[in-house]
């Protein structure tokens, strides 16, 4: 998908991926960011995170990952994330994320964006999963399922993994679902997951705080030109928070790109009758993130 399709019905296409990580990004980067898509009148889908916010653990990250604190200083995190945020999980109580929020889930929906399943405790997963049994994956599954259930009232299509990790324990576990694709990696084009046999929908461009602002709008648009479908992936803290100028800037200037912005079901679709290729997930450290993310 690099290269410009020679077949004419190809169209240049556009996901936006909106992952919620935290209660900060829930309460105030959501609403934030629904604004902005309708003022632009596009459609987005949303993976959020259901429970608790455990994202003051990060903190405990500092000290055992030196790329995580180089991360943390280069994207100025206490600014980007909020100092309450760095704290839940630590000195404060780990708040519920979406469950805190049912009103705020409908108005999603009811703007016409997609909900997805994004995690249970995002912070734990990224953190722990490595070191967790297969039941304790099954029970983050059961939490967060139900709880989705709960909010949307339906059983989620689609999983996006917390921080783009997974591996072969999760897939085979996520089988047992109803979903119909997944988002799980940084990969540069779709793909079949091998184990699971599930479409992978990757978000190929990079994320804004993985570049910084501002070259980071110029590379995400550079990044437009070619190709005909790319997901960008977006965070509820950061595009909704102190960078919602510059998430602004890049809807503005794809406005007046020859591109569609299609929520992820609907690229889903445009990719059923491609022969995608199947293989297995690699795990790859990219420029800008403090660990190996699946491609
Ligand atoms: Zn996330």
């Amino acid at each position: 998908m690099k290269t410009r399709s020679a077949v004419s019905n190809r169209r240049n296409v556009l996901g936006l991926k909106i992952d919620v990580d935290t209660y900060a990004g829930m309460k105030q980067g959501v609403p934030r960011l629904l604004s902005i898509l309708s003022s632009f009148g596009i459609q987005a889908t949303f993976y959020l995170s259901m429970g608790p916010d455990a994202s003051g653990r990060a903190i405990l990250q500092l000290v055992k990952n030196p790329r995580f604190l180089k991360k943390m200083l280069k994207t100025k995190a206490g600014r980007l994330y909020g100092m309450k945020t760095a704290l839940h999980g630590t000195l404060l109580p780990s708040p519920m994320i979406a469950l805190s929020f049912p009103d705020l889930v409908e108005e999603i929906i009811s703007a016409g964006h997609e909900v997805e399943f994004h995690a249970w405790d995002h912070r734990r997963w990224q953190d722990e999963l490595h070191k967790r049994s297969d039941e304790w994956i099954e029970d983050w599954f059961e939490k967060g399922i139900s709880a989705y259930r709960k909010m949307v009232q339906e059983e989620p299509s689609s999983f996006g993994a917390p921080a783009w990790l997974i591996d072969d324990r999760v897939l085979k576990i996520l089988g047992k679902y109803d979903f119909h694709y997944l988002s799980c990696t940084r990969a540069k084009e779709a793909f079949i997951h091998e184990i699971s046999g599930l479409m992978e929908i990757p978000s190929d461009l990079p994320c804004l705080e993985e570049i910084g602002v501002p070259q980071g709008v110029s590379r995400i648009l550079q990044n437009l030109k070619d190709g005909w479908i790319h997901v960008l992936p977006v965070h509820a803290e950061v595009e909704g928070g102190v960078w919602r100028e510059y998430f602004v800037e890049i809807c503005e200037a794809v406005r007046g790109m020859d591109l569609e912005i299609l929520p992820l079901s609907k690229i889903r679709e445009l990719l059923l009758s491609e022969n995608l290729p199947v293989r297995k997930y690699r795990m790859e450290l990219l420029p800008g993130r403090s660990a190996p993310c699946a491609v």
